[in-house]
């Protein structure tokens, strides 16, 4: 059996460099091998922004966005469904029933959601924030996926999941013909239980040199820059601040100028030979950035190109998102009839 993925993104902008190296050529590759789902979760956006009713309103477009980057850079809907979370209300259903198995201190000791808490200095949490890893959960859950490709960060939230399926499948069985003996225990699983797999992915930083390139923290460069936005980014971006004359012998590591290079720059040997001459001192940053718009057009310009064309095709995004979501529906209301019946809820003869 073809094990099942899912990955997912909230709709909260375009998709960035660091989104590419982190987890986009990872999806592109994984696609091939097995089944795959990308779930554009914008009820989860709704988690830190609901009192901006101006940020809810770009959601939309966000997702629009969310979805041309994923053509662009060669997510194939062939192979991946691409469902839109709000679109399907059985993953908030099964949400309202998993959420009665994790206690509020268990949510509260989750290390990605106490960091967030922390990070955007957030003061009073609201309930969805709180819950916003039972949704995580219930995205997985409700799709029975076995394999979660995620960063490290996010790997608590994943045997969270894992814990919360142990837990109803512990508790409540599957009966699938239940006049049959079934002594099978892994058929009587109502829930798969979840595995991450965790990327070995490098975190690209910021323009500003700053550990990573968020778009929050203004310091990224998108897939759909165009060749002007990247060559302003690139020339204006931080590099070895000792460097006051192109004779000044310069630091390579952990210098984003070189990270980018090595990276994005197919010619090694032009990147092996500006390396040299500037921890030697014979080479002027503007030079080496030069280059490095170069390089990074090179590599944008293929997934612009498809881009271009994807958004040119009058609906398809609509499309491609409403046969996904379509497709994963099925699959989403077999669970939940699954669930139903394992915790003997009433079920109406419609
Ligand atoms: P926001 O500013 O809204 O937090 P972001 O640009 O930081 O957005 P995230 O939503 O935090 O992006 O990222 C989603 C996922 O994309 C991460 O879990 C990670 O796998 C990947 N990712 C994002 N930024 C980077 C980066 N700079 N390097 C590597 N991977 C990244
Ligand atoms: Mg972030």
């Amino acid at each position: 059996m073809t094990k099942r993925i899912l990955t997912g993104d909230r709709p909260t902008g375009r998709l960035h460099l660091g989104h590419y190296v982190g987890t986009l050529s990872n999806r592109v590759a994984l696609q091939s091998k097995y089944e795959m789902y990308i779930s554009v979760v914008d009820l989860h956006s709704l988690t830190d922004r609901m009192d901006d009713p101006q940020k809810v309103k770009n959601i939309p477009d966000s997702v629009r966005e969310l979805v041309l980057d994923y053509l662009a850079v060669g997510i194939n809907p062939e192979k991946t469904t691409i469902l839109l979370q709000s679109a399907i209300p059985e993953i908030s259903e099964l949400f309202a029933i998993l959420m009665n198995l994790v206690t509020i201190a268990r949510c509260e000791r989750l290390p990605a959601l106490k960091e967030k808490i922390r990070d955007q200095k957030i003061q009073h949490p609201s309930m969805g924030l709180l819950n916003y890893p039972i949704l995580m959960a219930s995205d997985i859950l409700s799709l029975r996926a076995h394999l979660v490709p995620v960063g490290k960060d996010q790997e608590s939230h994943i045997e969270f999941a894992r814990e919360i399926a142990k837990t109803f499948n512990r508790l409540y069985k599957s009966r699938p013909g239940r006049d049959k003996v079934n002594d099978d225990e892994d058929a009587k699983k109502v829930f798969p239980e979840p595995e991450a797999i965790i990327g070995e992915a490098q975190t690209l930083p910021g323009t500003d040199g700053k550990a990573k390139m968020s778009k929050s923290l203004n310091n990224a460069i998108f897939l759909s820059d165009d060749e002007r936005a990247v060559e302003e980014k690139v020339m204006s971006m931080y590099t070895d601040p000792k460097r006051t004359s192109a004779s000044v012998p310069g630091t390579i590591e952990g210098n984003p100028l070189f990270i980018y290079h090595e990276i994005f720059n197919k010619n090694i040997s032009e990147v092996e030979k500006f390396a040299e001459r500037y921890r030697t001192g014979d080479v002027g940053d503007v030079e080496v950035k030069k280059a490095l718009v170069k390089a990074l057009n090179t590599f944008l310009n293929p997934i612009r190109f498809r881009r271009k064309n994807f958004e040119e095709q009058k609906g398809l995004i609509d499309k491609v998102l409403t046969e996904g979501t379509k497709k994963a529906r099925v699959e989403i209301q077999n669970t939940l009839q699954i669930v139903k019946q394992s915790l003997g809820l009433p079920i109406l003869s419609s």
